[in-house]
């Protein structure tokens, strides 16, 4: 049964007495001994007591009020400014009965009063009642803390699949399925709101002799670098800057005209070229890239394929003309 241990955690106390009078701390024990779920111990210096209370963690304390060189109340106040014993039950265990006093006891935070000494049965009745208070309250907080926590790592799970959903593993980029939403999103709101859309088509020219000279461990490294040089290219954050598939690459450009989106592709363009990497095949020398750039406002008679279709023929121009350029309108 679960429930079990817990009962069984509630009903274990565990007392601090602060008397200085080893007297008292006898007859307490005494009393107290008959319970065998209640565990005592005594601390006789006023001066001691937070610390002691701290190392012990009492699920109850009885506090004397006149102590040498001590005023109870004093400490009372102590325990409940202490982060550690801020919400320990407090019995003021003294021999002063004046309801003044007992008002004081109460105005510094302490949970109960009695003279000294009571019956055995009030003492443990007591004791028991505040013990049992405090644990349940503790336990609860507990219950609460390890719930914020498992919500929070289940929040940043949830974050980090999301990331991984829709980030591309080799460059870390957003990848197609990215781009599909940002597409139809911005083919959405280009078509509201009357906004031009503009989108890039990147490919990497003469990669497939890269791979076959180089290795495609080479490749992967090279379609990091190519990238990172398109992420640093456009620092814009409405831009989005995707993997599209195998060695190309697409930007989307909300709200950009053709000719700003054709200044965004040659920087993009002089971004990879500023890289250096070489290139084994003669007529590339260095890892480049082709662009075709593509503007429309959208309608609702036509999809984001248009947007594609007008930029990778545009792409396929630059591939033609002879690589490492852009081709826009
Ligand atoms: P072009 O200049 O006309 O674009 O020529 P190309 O050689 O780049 O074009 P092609 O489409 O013939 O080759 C693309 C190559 O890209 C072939 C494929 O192996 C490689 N590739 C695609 N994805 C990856 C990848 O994730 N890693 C590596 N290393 N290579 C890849
Ligand atoms: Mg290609
Ligand atoms: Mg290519």
């Amino acid at each position: 049964m679960p429930s079990a241990p817990d009962a069984e955690a509630q009903d274990a106390v565990t007392v601090l007495l602060v008397d200085d009078q080893p007297v008292i701390a006898m007859m307490v024990r005494k009393m107290l001994a008959v319970d065998p779920a209640i565990a005592m111990h005594v601390c006789s210096e006023a001066d001691a007591a937070v610390a002691q209370a701290c190392a012990v963690r009492p699920t109850v304390i009885l506090q004397d009020l006149v102590m040498p060189g001590a005023n109870g109340l004093e400490l009372v106040t102590a325990y409940r400014e202490h982060p550690d014993t801020r919400d320990i039950p407090i019995i003021v265990l003294s021999s002063n009965d004046e309801p003044e006093m007992k008002k004081s006891a109460f105005a510094m935070g302490a949970n109960d009063y009695l003279v000294k000494l009571p019956e055995p049965i009030e003492l443990i009745a007591r004791i028991r009642y505040h013990s049992r208070a405090y644990t349940t309250l503790v336990e609860r907080d507990n219950a609460y803390r390890a719930l914020r926590l498992s919500e929070q790592q289940l929040l940043a799970s949830n974050l980090e699949l999301q990331r991984l959903t829709n980030s591309d593993g080799l460059t870390g980029l957003p990848n197609r399925r990215s781009f599909n939403d940002c597409m139809a999103r911005e083919w959405d709101r280009s078509r509201t709101e009357g906004t031009p859309l503009s989108l890039l088509m990147i490919d990497v020219d003469y990669f497939k002799s890269y791979n076959d000279n180089f290795g495609h461990l080479a490749g992967d490294d090279a379609l990091r670098c190519v990238a990172e040089a398109i992420r640093d290219a456009h620092a814009d954050p409405t831009c989005l800057a995707a993997r599209f598939g195998g060695e190309e690459f697409a930007v989307v450009l909300p709200g950009l005209e053709a000719a700003r989106a054709a200044e965004v592709a040659e920087q993009i363009r002089l971004s990879v070229e500023a890289t250096t990497l070489p290139h084994p095949a003669p007529e590339a020398r260095q890892v480049t890239v082709s662009i075709g750039v593509a503007t429309r406002v959208a309608t609702s008679r036509a999809s984001p394929d248009l947007l594609i279709a007008a930029a990778d023929a545009r792409l396929y121009q630059a591939k033609c003309e002879g690589r490492n350029r852009i081709v826009a309108a």
